[in-house]
């Protein structure tokens, strides 16, 4: 079976986890310090809170940007449901702004309208969330003149884009946005199992996002609110979660982390290699990316909407565990309840109808990739 994502686990990442086993902290220790230090030095950044999941770290993400009832946040129709829920967990309303049909991330013009048209009838976002959709850095520079301009606070998902570059500076170092926040699931660019983490500029920022990971509790006395009791005392001053990684989570993450540029440097090798053997097949490919910016965590192609499930169907019969990423969010059923409607976004709905999502990983050999491209070019002269 060939899987689209896939982790790659090696020894050492093995004896990393093995020696926190081995040790006192198996949470709330050393080693989240570490893994934290590991990606906020890669990212160029200097706050950064392990969390548990990508998801929480969304969620902390928008807690800590105040939103709450009465507040909009706007994303991408293109991404996982979580992009969009966790400003609904904080009781705000979500609405979405179309893509940009070659790079398939949120597209800056149409947030420009969007935001003249809310300006005018008094519904700003407090916070935009932009996903670097496949690992390609959104317009960075253009969302972040906006925020200025509409005064929104950004929230970067760089789940699929740890290890990307944007315009000479490494995506996650929050130059254009308030907070980043990525994901460690497995087929992810780096994995801790379940994880996620936020990174920011902002100490305060930062700050709150640490406490809000646990509980909302301090044990710091400058904070106390009152009598500070002694040294065994803590307070609760905001609610919070726990939303911890664990040490051995944490090792793995930053044993994972020594091995990132290898993991990105062989997706970027795997991607020259499908538009060299893809060239001939009528598939249309994802735009250039002529820096060697994008981390590639998905390799998706478009099929005529009319032989995307035959394709489809032909490469799951052969074992090749291919996907479709995204279903627009605003078409889930969660969503469609809060008012959205097909035709909302033409651009992202009609880029659903053709994606088909190619296996893309460090563990995948050439000659996997050959027989994927051979499975799929079988497909389409069968579909003619
Ligand atoms: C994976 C992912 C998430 C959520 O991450 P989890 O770690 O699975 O909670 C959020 N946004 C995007 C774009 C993702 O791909």
């Amino acid at each position: 079976m060939i899987r689209y994502g896939c982790q790659s686990i090696d020894d050492a990442d093995k004896a990393a986890v093995q020696a926190v086993l081995d040790s006192v902290w198996l949470t709330q220790g050393p080693t989240i310090g570490r893994f934290e230090q590991a990606v906020a030095s890669h990212c160029a950044v200097p706050f950064a809170t392990a969390v548990s999941n990508g998801t929480a770290a969304l969620h902390l993400s928008c807690l800590a940007l105040g939103v709450g009832p009465g507040d909009a946040v706007w994303t991408s129709p293109n991404t996982f449901v979580a992009s969009a829920n966790c400003a609904l967990y904080c009781g705000a309303k979500v609405d979405f702004v179309d893509i940009d049909r070659a790079t398939l991330n949120l597209d800056p013009a149409k947030l420009a309208d969007k935001l003249v048209a809310a300006r005018r009838d008094g519904c700003l976002p407090k916070v935009v969330i932009p996903v670097h959709f496949s690992g390609r850095s959104c317009d960075m520079e253009a969302i972040a003149a906006l925020a200025r301009e509409f005064g929104f606070r950004v929230i970067e998902d760089a789940s699929h884009a740890l290890g990307a570059s944007y315009r000479g500076t490494p995506v996650g170092c929050c130059r254009h946005a308030d907070i980043t926040v990525t994901s460690f699931h497995p087929v992810k660019l780096i994995t801790t199992g379940e994880g996620g983490m936020t990174l920011t500029r902002d100490e305060a920022v930062g700050k709150r996002l640490a406490r809000l990971r646990s509980h909302g509790i301090t044990s710091d006395p400058a904070l106390a609110e009152g009598e500070w009791d002694g040294p065994w005392f803590y307070q609760q001053i905001d609610l919070g979660y726990n939303y911890r990684m664990t040490d051995l989570q944490a090792a793995l993450g930053e044993s994972q982390m020594k091995r990132l540029p290898q993991f990105v440097a062989r997706r970027r090798a795997l991607v020259r290699r499908y538009r060299e053997i893809l060239q001939d097949l009528p598939v249309a490919l994802p735009a250039d990316d002529a820096d060697d910016d994008s981390a590639w965590h998905l390799f998706v192609i478009r099929v005529a909407a009319a032989h995307r499930r035959a394709v489809f169907e032909a490469l799951r019969a052969a074992d090749i565990m291919v996907n479709v990423h995204y279903i627009p969010v605003h078409l889930q059923p969660w969503y469609r309840r809060l008012g959205f409607r097909p035709g909302d976004f033409p651009e992202a709905e009609d880029y659903y109808r053709e994606a088909i999502t190619l296996p893309l990983h460090p563990q995948l050999s050439d000659a996997d990739q050959d027989f994927v491209v051979a499975t799929l070019a079988a497909a389409l002269a069968r579909l003619g």
